[in-house]
């Protein structure tokens, strides 16, 4: 009955979104004992959103947030599309700007309605302790900050975060109670990776990971006896995911990742990596 429970499997699987390259993957995905989370765009939507806009005191949060998406609307960096969604959701006017520039690796700055409006860090802004107090319960929770001056003087912050996936919580919890241990992977620094995990219940995490170690990353826990899963969405998972003992891509992620890997979420609902490895489990018992 091998290769027929083994086809009967995999079908089951696709009508449940799951895609399973071959029986060897499937072997192969019952055996792991730990799975490694990329965080941006596997664990989050990987696209930054709007969270907070806090004043010092001298301009309401409405005007903060119009002037600073007025110059952020001429800046593609992550955290100004979302803070320019976030402003128009919010009903904020977009005004003319002159004299922008972008400092690379600092932020942006422009001239509205008569004043010279800062945002960006504190390499661009300098460290003021009003701003980095209305900051640090932001950071805390593991937002990033943006801070604003106006005229160089101190105005405000306004924070984005990259929001969990709603099927993220569920997912984990199904896969703690198949006792897989959870391993968060990020490029991000250690303290916006803690407070994601912990909000998560995530067992472990490596932080500060640049893109090309992320398949040393696999390649020690495995040296270390582990049997691990990788999964992971973007170009630079593709070494790690193919470095696993079985690879996990998101269908909506990028083709290299999903050529690499033996499991491939199509809606990457990552309720499908428990309910996979359940199907495994079964398909693997009937067979030995
Ligand atoms: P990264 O990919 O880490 O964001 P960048 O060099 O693009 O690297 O930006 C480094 C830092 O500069 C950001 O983390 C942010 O603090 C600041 N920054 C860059 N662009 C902007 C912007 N448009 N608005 C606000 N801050 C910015
Ligand atoms: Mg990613």
């Amino acid at each position: 009955a091998t290769p027929m429970s083994i086809m009967a499997g995999t079908g089951r699987a696709a009508h449940m979104g799951i895609l399973i390259r071959d029986a060897a993957a499937l072997e192969a995905f019952e055996s792991i004992d730990t799975l490694v989370f990329d965080k941006t765009g596997t664990l989050t939507e990987g696209r930054p959103k709007l969270t907070d806009v806090k004043s010092s005191g001298d301009i309401s949060e409405d005007r903060l947030l119009s002037l600073a998406a007025s110059i952020e609307a001429l800046s593609e960096h992550p955290i100004a599309m979302a803070i320019v969604a976030g402003a128009k959701e919010r009903g904020a006017a977009i005004l003319a700007v002159t004299d922008f520039d972008s400092p690379t690796g600092k932020g942006v700055v422009g001239k509205v309605e008569g004043v010279i409006v800062a945002l960006g860090n504190t390499a661009l802004v300098g460290e003021d302790a009003t701003l980095l107090e209305l900051a640090r319960p932001l950071r805390d929770q593991g937002q990033t900050v943006v801070y604003v001056t106006i005229d160089g003087k101190p105005a405000g912050v306004i924070s984005v975060a990259d929001p969990v996936k709603p099927s993220t919580q569920a997912a984990l919890k199904a896969l703690h109670a198949r006792d897989i241990r959870i391993v968060m992977l990020t490029g991000d620094n250690e303290a916006t990776a803690k407070a994601v995990a912990k909000t998560l219940g995530i067992d472990e995490i490596r932080a500060d990971v640049l893109p090309n170690q992320k398949a040393d990353v696999i390649e020690d826990l495995i040296r270390r006896g582990r049997k691990v899963a990788m999964a992971g969405d973007g170009v630079n998972d593709a070494p790690a995911l193919a470095a696993a003992t079985v690879g996990i891509a998101m269908g909506n992620g990028t083709d290299i990742a999903m050529e690499s890997a033996g499991i491939t979420l199509i809606k990457g609902d990552l309720g499908g990596i428990a309910k996979a490895h359940a199907l495994s489990r079964l398909v693997m018992r009937n067979i030995k």
